[in-house]
């Protein structure tokens, strides 16, 4: 039975140069990988899966809502990667393990584990659900040299404590933290915030 894999890390953590390596692997080898990624996802053109390394290579299906993943053709496919799979509805992540047993294609899936609040996406919390092997893509925290755990959102040069999850497009105001720092930054835009208000 193939498996479903989850690979998640912080940003920064070269999780999409990892998926580009892999896809490289198999088509080197003369096998034959489809490459899935969110629809809503066009941080690059709406085609591309683009690492922060500059590599990139065109997805095969962009998934959206209303997109049925049994609908797509899978003979002589060798392996499924999804990019950005926490944007995934928990509905897609269910076909994507059903489709691993049913059609026996390995499915491996890269993504965060959790919003700027420290929340679970949807997508990522089936996917540690249902996944039958979960690895961690390791990054070092941006202000410190631990392991990030976190994912911390800037605006404005200031840490940020709420505003919508889903902030495409805005990669720039995100680094990778370990939760001391996380937590320190947090705490000091709580205390700008209270001061302003008094
Ligand atoms: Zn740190």
């Amino acid at each position: 039975m193939a498996k479903l894999y989850f690979r998640y890390g912080t940003m920064g953590s070269a999780k999409t140069l990892n998926l580009l390596a892999v896809a490289h692997n198999y088509r080197q080898q003369g096998k034959r990988v489809l490459l899935l990624k969110p629809s809503m996802d066009a941080r690059f053109g709406s085609n591309t899966i683009t690492s922060r390394a500059g590599l990139e290579m065109e997805a095969d299906v962009l998934v959206a809502d209303a997109t049925d993943l049994f609908d797509i053709d899978f003979s002589c496919i060798n392996c499924i990667l999804v990019d950005e799979a926490q944007f995934f509805s928990i509905h897609h992540i269910q076909q994507l393990r059903d489709i691993a047993l049913i059609k026996d294609v390995p499915v491996i899936c890269y993504g965060l584990r959790t919003d700027f609040k420290g929340k679970l996406f949807p997508g990522s919390m089936r996917l540690m659900e249902l996944a039958d092997s979960i690895e961690e893509i390791k990054a070092t925290c941006f202000f410190c040299n631990k392991k990030s755990t976190m994912n911390l959102r800037h605006i404005d040069g200031r840490a940020a404590i709420d505003g919508p999850t889903i902030q495409l497009g805005a990669e720039e105001s995100y680094f990778p933290a370990c939760y001391r720092c996380y937590y320190d930054q947090i705490k000091n835009a709580e205390e700008a915030l209270v001061s302003c208000q008094t």
